[in-house]
């Protein structure tokens, strides 16, 4: 079998940090459990743009077409804050989602019991919470036509976006979901909004007639997307997995997020299509950005960075048991009472990024051996 191929883009700030600490997992793997990664490492954003003028290379994106997986972890800074969009460093990320057709995004919202403390809602609602969102990512209201702002003949001004979707495009994000509920607690709960946009109603019908065709085994529900935003506060263990448009998905993924309280802790996984010989582009990545303000002191927060090479594992590589050792470890440590300031607790004991590594390394040698 070939070797499973990864791309690392460290990216700026806190980035090269955090993906320093997870190359030392992917040796953990080779070294412990015969589990072989072929790594490249490549540049994007801030620090693509110090090096070649722009935020992505040519070389690069085809780099990250070409390999199994793509594992990124920040990019931006003040430093670049003023350069046009298109050099921006953002813009290296957008070019990467969007060249790799990265249509399904998954947002998995998941509170450690030992930080249920750090949820602003109330320890019994968010207790044992584990759902994921699955958001459209290529198409709807952000990239619909016609577009833009227009001056009318009144003196006004007009801005006008379009919400579209086709057959297709809800299918294959909805198949998404449906296969990854099966993995979980077997719920899909489809949100959109139907009672007042035709866009909304195709949707929630094109949902149910793929369900009626090949999911019958998962459970379906459909709520309207403001009653999914409060649910999603009231009583979030309801959920297992929420599918959902491009605009509506934004909004609820961020407040699933952060019924966590920890922006540290959050990865996510972007997937394109499947290939000939079942393959899906994938890009995993941390849900924070490269924060400035803690970049290069060993303060960064490594989890989100090493969820996410957690979802790779589960999702591009198929190694269910092996992301299992992963998590559980980080679980084990955050029990330990081990914090980085970000999730810093009274009573807990502060670390820097390198020992909350160190620490999680340690657990995953006693995890798998059990
Ligand atoms: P941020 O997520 O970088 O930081 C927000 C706050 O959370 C900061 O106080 C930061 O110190 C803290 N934080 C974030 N990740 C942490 C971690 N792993 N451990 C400990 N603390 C952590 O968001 P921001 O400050 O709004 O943006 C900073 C830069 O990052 C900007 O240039 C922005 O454009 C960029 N950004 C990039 C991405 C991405 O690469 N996907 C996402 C968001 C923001």
């Amino acid at each position: 079998m070939s070797k499973r191929s990864l791309l690392l883009l460290p990216g700026d700030g806190i980035g090269p940090e955090v993906m320093r600490q997870v190359r030392r997992v992917i040796d953990w793997y080779a070294r412990k459990r015969g589990i072989e990664f072929a790594v490249e490492e490549g540049l994007v954003g801030g620090c693509s743009y110090d090096a070649h003028g722009t935020p992505l290379t040519d070389e690069t994106m085809a780099r990250a077409l070409a390999v199994d997986a793509v594992l990124l972890a920040a990019v931006g800074g003040p430093k670049w804050d003023n350069l046009g969009f298109d050099k921006r460093p953002e813009a290296g990320l957008l070019r990467l989602r969007k060249e790799m057709q990265l249509f399904a995004n998954l947002r998995p919202a998941k509170v450690f019991d030992a930080l249920v403390d750090a949820s602003t809602l109330k320890p019994d609602v968010v207790r044992g919470l584990d759902i994921m969102i699955v958001r459209e990512l290529t198409g709807g209201v952000y990239f619909g036509e016609p577009r833009g702002i227009t001056d009318l003949p009144n003196g006004e001004r007009r801005g006008v976006n379009t919400q579209v979707y086709d057959t297709h495009e809800i299918h294959r994000v909805a198949r998404v979901a449906f296969e990854l509920a099966r993995k979980r607690g077997n719920k899909v709960c489809s949100s959109e909004k139907g009672n007042v946009m035709e866009s909304g109603l195709l949707w929630r019908q094109e949902v149910i007639a793929l369900h009626k065709a090949e999911y019958q085994d998962v459970e379906l529900s459909h709520m309207l997307a403001d009653a999914a935003a409060m649910q999603l506060v009231r009583n979030p263990k309801q959920f297992d997995v929420i599918v959902t448009d491009n605009l509506f998905g934004d909004i609820l993924s961020d407040e699933a997020s952060m019924l966590t309280g920890s922006i540290g802790m959050l990865p996510s996984a972007s997937l394109g299509a499947t290939d000939a010989n079942g393959k899906r582009k994938a890009l995993y990545e941390p849900v924070h950005g490269s924060a400035p303000d803690i970049a290069g002191r060993d303060l960064a927060n490594p989890i989100a960075m090493f969820l996410s090479f957690a979802m790779a594992l589960r999702w591009s590589f198929d190694l269910q048991a092996e992301a299992d050792i992963l998590e559980n470890a980080v679980e084990n440590v955050l029990n330990t009472g081990l914090r980085t300031g970000d999730i810093m607790q009274p009573g807990m004991a502060r670390v820097s990024t390198s020992v909350m590594a160190d620490s999680i390394l340690r657990e995953m040698d006693k995890v798998a051996a059990v």
